[in-house]
């Protein structure tokens, strides 16, 4: 403790829960990375702010500017689409300075993830993961539709929000090239929304410009192939389970010019990751942290002896016990390993279709066309070549029977909910499992040749 100049004695205390934020520890990655990535590995773990993710940072960096420039009043509601961290982080400052807060998110998040926000008093509108941003059921619309509708409202607006990237800019970046004593040569960070990667990133390539930024991405996102090609390629996505990063569309804080490279990962890979940071390193942290070893490790020919690595730890692994913390899950989802016949084997033994497709605006009888010319007994519905439903011959039939005018409608009217995705490496065990009278395919995706295989029942009974 000290004396301030009013004479007060000044504390070694927090005003608020918000003073506790930042200043987390950098602690040295000492098991997964050994003989495997030459350097030093040092994990940034953010799980040590008040709402256990480093979005905190930005949360209240939001606000504050919000309140200065007048767009957040006194009573005030703050909105915002959010995948859960986000939303931690302005609900704890919503509490402190007295706002209400309501925020949408996926149907993707883990439950535990929005029952976290409603701790905290946030009400909480779980929207579809599988439409398009400009969608209006999509966690995006709602939001800026309850912008509108809510008087003395403020959408945070964590994409375009330029405070996200300051935060980062002003507390992450500074605190990584202080706790290195200006060491470090890399930094490697999963990519969301960008605040954290552009942030941190152009701060330390001030410093020093010698300073490599790369950047974690999903199968199933648009970042790496724009920032390779400056094509944004509306093929590239698809679902994928890896949870806060990978975007469909080009937030505006990701400054592509700070980041040097985006190496994709797969969502087994992360998963199985994240599972042996806690039990190799003792770091209980979430998905993208183990996204991002999972990345780092991809890249380890790139480094080299004398490298300071940092690795962004965004958030705790109490989040995700009902996902990769979770044997049944990672099992449901064919993550861990076991033996006899994948998915994979199939594929190569031929014992798997090409996957056919027709957009959502078709009529139902080039359905019926598709299926019939070439003997299929389900096909898949897009829209602007996303993948957003299903159709199979039996559905088909009752709609026909019911009403034969159907056939001259866009398929859109009866589509099913579209099949599951699943890694190639999927045992046919579990996929025997999956397939059920209504779910009669599931979809396979060899992440790595970006190639995508259908496997029916039929296909199934030629292996059990
Ligand atoms: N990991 C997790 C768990 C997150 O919630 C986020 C934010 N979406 C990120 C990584 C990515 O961080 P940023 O948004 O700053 O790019």
């Amino acid at each position: 403790s000290g004396e301030d100049t009013s004479g007060r004695v000044a504390l070694m205390i927090c005003e608020t829960i918000l003073d506790a934020i930042g200043q987390t520890p950098l602690v040295r990655i000492n098991t997964i990375t050994r003989g495997v990535v030459k350097g030093t590995v040092l994990a940034k773990v953010e799980t040590f702010n008040p709402g256990n993710s480093i979005k905190d940072r930005m949360a209240v960096r939001m606000i504050e500017e919000a309140e200065r420039t007048g767009k957040l009043k006194a009573g005030g509601t703050i909105i915002e689409g959010t995948s859960g961290n986000t939303g931690m982080g302005l609900a704890i400052a919503a509490v402190v300075k007295g706002y209400r807060c309501i925020f949408t998110t996926t149907d993707k998040q883990s439950k535990e993830k929005v029952d976290a926000l409603k701790a905290f008093g946030a009400e909480v509108i779980v929207c579809p993961t599988n439409v398009d941003p400009e969608d209006p059921r999509s966690y995006y619309s709602v939001s800026s539709r309850l912008e509108r509708e809510v008087p003395n409202s403020w959408k945070a607006n964590q994409y375009d929000n330029l405070a996200n990237a300051a935060a980062h800019y002003e507390q992450t970046g500074p605190e990584i090239w202080a706790q290195t004593e200006g060491r470090i040569t890399h930094l490697v960070v999963g990519v969301g929304t960008g605040g954290t990667i552009s942030g941190a990133g152009r701060y330390l390539k001030e410093q020093n410009p010698a300073i490599r930024v790369w950047g974690i991405d999903t199968y199933g996102s648009v970042f790496k192939k724009y920032k390779e090609t400056g094509i944004f390629d509306k093929h590239e996505i698809y679902p994928y389970i890896t949870e806060g990063i990978g975007e469909d569309f080009l937030p505006k804080n990701v400054d592509f010019s700070v980041i040097d490279h985006f190496e994709k990962v797969t969502d087994k890979d992360a998963a199985v990751m994240t599972r042996r940071i806690a039990r190799e390193e003792g770091i209980f942290a979430g998905n993208s942290a183990g996204s991002a070893m999972a990345g780092l490790l991809q890249l380890r020919d790139r480094c080299s002896d004398d490298d300071v690595i940092v690795v962004i730890f965004h958030d705790h692994g109490s989040r995700y016990l009902g996902k990769m913390f979770n044997d049944d899950w990672m099992r449901e989802k064919g993550f861990l390993e076991s033996s006899g016949m994948t998915a994979r084997d199939m594929v190569a033994l031929g014992l798997s279709g090409e996957l056919r497709s027709i957009e959502c605006n078709e009529p139902v009888e080039h359905a019926l066309t598709l299926m019939s010319e070439h003997d299929f007994s389900q096909i898949s519905i897009t829209h602007d070549q996303r993948l957003v439903g299903s159709l199979h011959e039996a559905h088909l039939y009752d709609c026909l029977r019911a009403r034969p005018a159907v056939k001259r409608e866009p398929v859109e009217g009866i589509m099913l909910p579209a099949f599951p995705f699943v890694d190639i490496s999927t045992p046919v065990d579990l996929l025997s499992t999956m397939i059920t009278p209504a779910n009669t395919a599931v979809l396979v995706r060899d992440f790595k040749t970006d190639k995508t295989f259908i496997i029916t029942r039929s296909d199934l009974m030629r292996v059990l």
